[in-house]
């Protein structure tokens, strides 16, 4: 939780419990251990809140992008395993080390990097291998996969734990996303052969996001990688994560800040682009692009107050934006959700999403640091 003063009534609150519980429902899809994805601020939650909660639903690992991500979680505390995704730059390869995170290799050059780190200390480091199949972003080529092991299988001081591969349609359901994932899975055993043919014996072997999780049996392996579908969020439009028993776990509130009464046809915001309807009552809320409410969103989506939908109106500036109340007058301090659930209502990570012409993962990871993160209140 954030520490110190926060005056500001605009916030974020983490239900820790539906982290939870959305880790005990992929782990109980899956049947194999999870490892929950926790990078980027866990997906704008806070990391240590969605590291605790995933650990209390049963995950075994956690992962993380950045070595800073991973020593973050160290120095609150946090003593499971932990993955980084990503080969660490040279010069953080110690400090991963000595943070015990378990970095993905697929350059020789890194695995000699940790060998010569592992024989130093005494004892080998853990490293899991990374093949491309078919993501082309990291991950040792299908060419370059065969020296990869070989200098991985002489090496002493490192210990391969684990081969992982990452998915690039799994969230596309329909008969092409298929087939270019079973291709990918395809590439992914014939890499896992090749790995064992030079006597590696990796213990772990995962290649599935949320969505290869939910939908692709064959990709479950013996661990799993789920990222947006911890925080019950959906991969894609394809694959609404309600329907797979998950449910959002973050609410961004506020409270009307200022009010007043205006005529009919009164224009509102930068630009005037949007012009009143009739006459009736406008709220500014204390919320703006600055904290993540995307500007391409203005007068595209609706917020709750008073238990109703409203629609946010006229251009979102940086700090503040309006909301239409019509013939119902809003009062300062009225509370205002922007996404999460009120009286029964709820708005969508989704909505935003689609009123941006973007994907839920960049919803929650523009919200910005401005924003206290706060745990739930009890029962609403
Ligand atoms: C981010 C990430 C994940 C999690 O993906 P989701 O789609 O959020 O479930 C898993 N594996 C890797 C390598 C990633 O980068």
């Amino acid at each position: 939780m954030q520490q110190g003063r926060h005056w500001r009534t605009t916030r974020i609150e983490v239900d820790a419990a539906a982290i939870t519980s959305n880790v005990a429902r992929l782990r109980a899809v899956a049947g194999v251990e999870v490892c929950a994805v926790v990078k980027a601020d866990g997906y704008g939650h806070g990391a240590v809140t969605a590291a605790r909660a995933a650990l209390a639903g049963g995950a075994a690992w956690l992962a993380v992008a950045l070595v800073e991500e991973g020593e973050a979680l160290r120095d609150a505390g946090i003593d499971a395993p932990i993955l980084l995704l990503s080969e660490p730059p040279v010069a953080a390869a110690e400090a991963a080390v000595a943070a015990r995170l378990t970095p993905m290799v697929y350059r020789p050059e890194v695995v000699d990097v940790l060998d010569r780190l592992g024989r130093d200390r005494g004892a080998p480091v853990a490293v899991h291998l990374k093949v491309d199949t078919g993501m082309r972003r990291v991950g040792a080529t299908v060419a370059q996969w065969p020296a990869l092991v070989a200098r991985a299988a002489a090496a002493d001081g490192v210990i391969v734990e684990g081969v992982a591969t990452h998915l690039a349609r799994a969230d596309e359901p329909d008969e092409a996303g298929r087939a270019a994932t079973v291709d990918q899975l395809d590439v992914f055993d014939t890499a896992v052969a090749e790995a064992r043919r030079v006597g590696l014996a990796p213990r772990l072997l995962h290649t599935a996001n949320t969505a290869g999780t939910l939908l692709h049996p064959r990709a479950r392996h013996t661990l799993v990688r789920p990222g947006i579908g911890v925080y019950g969020l959906s991969p894609s439009w394809e694959v609404p994560a309600a329907d797979h028993g998950l449910r959002p776990a973050l609410r961004l509130v506020t409270e009307v800040a200022f009010v007043k009464h205006v005529p009919a046809s009164t224009p509102v915001s930068y630009g005037h682009r949007w012009r009143a309807p009739s006459d009736g009552w406008l709220a500014t809320i204390p919320v703006g692009y600055a904290d993540g409410l995307p500007r391409a969103v203005s007068s595209r989506v609706e917020v709750l107050h008073a238990g109703r939908r409203r629609p946010l109106v006229g251009t979102v500036t940086m700090d503040q934006s309006m909301v239409w109340c019509a013939g119902e007058a809003p009062r300062v301090g009225d509370e205002v959700v922007l996404l999460g659930d009120q009286g029964g209502e709820r708005i969508r990570v989704e909505e935003w999403a689609a009123a941006a012409d973007t994907i839920t993962y960049e919803v929650v990871t523009q919200l910005t640091a401005r924003l206290p993160r706060l745990g739930a209140p009890g029962p609403r």
